[in-house]
């Protein structure tokens, strides 16, 4: 495959460009993209036709474009236009027209398509959206169950204002403003790669998404998401704000996946209008653009690019890139061109599908490089292009030390921030836990005692309350020694909590030397005194080793709530006292 690359002025093609291709074809399947920064729709459907007319069985399709990248730089807002001739590989378009409000429909008509053409050596569908607010996230979730092997890529219209309201894509000579358009590449020799680059770095601490609808993003911390910007890097909420936010881009981390988002708009409650969407419960941080992070992302890219040794290049970067680099640019877009001939546009949105989960992601604030072959390719021999920062001297460089500091201190906060959770957990535990048994200890335990209570009285359900005191402990101690002590009251707490079910709430408390408690909610299998039994008879059963057998008194009291816990602990410890009285070994219930 080859790919010829031109720039249409007001519309017009140059003739002996179209002728310059026509000579080189084989017979093959033509494909035209159109990237245009013009919005004038009469122009561009001329346009499509001029091409339609030249090569009759061509396929046109394209996208208005917040900045249009050709051969490795971006061009003065015009229009572009790159044309894909192939060999053996079949190009067929598909139009969605009627996306708002159907996008589940039509996700679910997408993945129909792909499923039914996957025989056919359906290798990849690329997706061109218009920028206006589509819920595709429900697009997605029906178009991620498509044959797994399917790559799908793809961007987001918008125009070089970011007006995303009425944003266009094309197809057939016509245009769209609510149509998604897909791109279906066939053939057995057909190879792609796609891959995404981003390369913000972290800035501070993780905050949670506790509020969030589809692109909507109402709360952080618990707190209006506007109100991070303002607390951390004093952006306040004013005009200037969406201007003032491009450089800290939110960053979501879904399992090993980064996600960007960029605000949009900012709402009077300081919730804030994304370029995507989020979930409640995501892990997030603010990020910042380091020009020697997102460099280092784009020369790793390079690598794979060059050993796959594509024949085009497709480079879909977000317009936010645009914006951040201003004109250092194309420091990230020339080194593509030095690999194959590459075009592409300023999206609003990234599309890529992640081969492993078969989840289609929508990215912001991403370069996607989509390489593209056919046959398999010959090692190359020369050596791996490179995006050289090392153009970002003077003013830059200014930059590039700070936000070394920047990233520097924001790591060593990282670290400094999980040591000092790591070390409140510790603490917590410790102040919850008694040291010999790991059971609750006293404080702890009537806390617990007093919540069980609690839950009680607004339920309805009894509390099983059992007091245990070891028999004649003071003998073992005597005579085996206090370190066999020891291990005799951790063997009891063993027993305890192995016949304890802690996801129902029960739970086992160390009170003092060798008494304990159990706490039990509405145990409706087992009453409280059926279960003190069951342990007494369990612990008496025990063999602690050396010969030795242990046997333990009981108290057992169900509450209802309405008690008071002073008078529960007295009533419970007599009727222990009771049971010591009358022999040992043996349960006593509080009637
Ligand atoms: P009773 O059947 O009346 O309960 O007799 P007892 O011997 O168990 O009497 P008492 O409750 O007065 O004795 C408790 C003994 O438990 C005293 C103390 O030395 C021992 N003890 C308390 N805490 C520990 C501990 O952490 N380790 C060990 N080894 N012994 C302990
Ligand atoms: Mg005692
Ligand atoms: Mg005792």
């Amino acid at each position: 495959m080859k790919q010829y690359i031109t720039k249409a002025e007001n519309g017009f093609v140059d003739a002996s460009w179209l002728n310059g291709i026509k000579d080189s074809l084989n017979g093959g399947k033509v494909l035209f993209h159109i990237y245009t920064g013009i919005s004038d729709r009469e122009i561009l459907i001329a346009l499509m036709n001029t091409l339609r007319e030249a090569f009759p069985s061509c396929n046109v399709v394209g996208t208005e474009s917040g900045g249009e990248i050709r051969e490795g730089s971006l061009m003065d807002k015009g229009i572009l236009i790159s044309c894909l001739v192939f060999e053996s590989t079949e190009i067929s378009v598909r139009i969605y027209d009627g996306l708002a409000g159907q996008e589940r429909m039509i996700g679910s008509r997408i993945r129909e398509e792909i499923d039914g053409e996957v025989s056919h050596d359906l290798k990849a569908v690329e997706l061109l959206l218009p920028g206006a607010l589509l819920n595709t996230l429900d697009m997605y979730e029906e178009l991620k169950h498509c044959d797994p092997s399917v790559v799908i890529f793809g961007g987001y219209a918008g125009n070089h204002d970011a007006d995303l309201e009425n944003a266009f894509v094309m197809a057939d000579g016509k245009t769209y403003a609510n149509a998604c358009v897909a791109i279906l590449y066939y053939g057995k020799d057909f190879r792609i790669d796609a891959a995404k680059s981003a390369g913000w770095e972290k800035l501070g601490m993780p905050f949670k998404i506790t509020s969030a609808e589809g692109n909507l993003l109402r709360e952080i911390n618990g707190i209006p998401a506007a109100d991070i910007y303002q607390r951390y890097l004093n952006i306040a909420v004013d005009d200037d704000f969406i201007d003032n936010t491009n450089e800290f881009p939110i960053a979501a981390y879904v399992g090993d996946e980064e996600i960007l988002r960029h605000t949009n708009t900012v709402m009077e409650d300081g919730s804030l209008l994304l370029a995507g969407s989020v979930l409640e419960g995501w892990d997030m941080y603010l990020t910042f653009g380091n020009p020697t992070g997102i460099i280092e992302e784009v020369n790793r890219r390079l690598k794979q690019i060059h050993a796959f040794n594509p024949q085009a290049i497709l480079l879909y970067s977000c317009y936010v890139r645009k914006l951040f680099w201003e004109r250092f640019v194309n420091v990230e877009l020339e080194p593509f061109q030095k690999i194959a001939p590459s075009a592409g546009f300023n999206t609003f949105g990234e599309v890529l599908r992640n081969m492993k989960t078969g989840e289609i992601m929508e990215y912001n604030i991403t370069l996607l490089s989509i390489a593209m072959r056919e046959g398999d390719a010959e090692p190359r021999e020369d050596a791996v292009p490179y995006a050289d920062d090392a153009i970002l001297s003077g003013q830059s460089s200014l930059i590039k030390r700070l936000a070394k500091l920047v990233s520097s201190s924001t790591m060593e906060i990282q670290n400094a921030y999980r040591n000092l959770e790591a070390m409140n957990e510790q603490l917590k535990y410790a102040s919850e836990h008694d040291t010999l048994t790991g059971l609750y200890n006293r404080g702890r335990t009537e806390e617990l005692i007093e919540e069980m209570m609690r839950e009680s009285r607004e339920t309805k359900k009894t509390t099983s309350l059992i007091m245990f005191d070891i028999d004649h402990f003071k003998k073992v101690n005597d005579t085996y020694g206090h370190r066999k002590g020891d291990k005799v009251l951790r063997e009891i707490a063993e027993i305890a909590e192995s016949m304890l079910d802690a996801e129902k709430g029960e739970a086992a408390g160390r009170w003092g030397g060798e008494e304990f408690f159990i706490v039990l909610l509405d145990n409706e299998s087992v009453s409280g005194r059926e279960f003190a039994e069951r342990f007494r008879r369990a612990v008496e059963e025990h063999d602690f080793g050396d010969g030795l057998r242990i046997t333990v008194s009981l108290g057992v009291m169900d509450v209802t709530g309405n008690e008071e816990p002073k008078h529960v602990y007295a009533q419970i410890d007599d009727a222990l006292y009771e049971a010591k009285e009358n022999g040992r070994n043996r349960t006593i219930e509080v009637k």
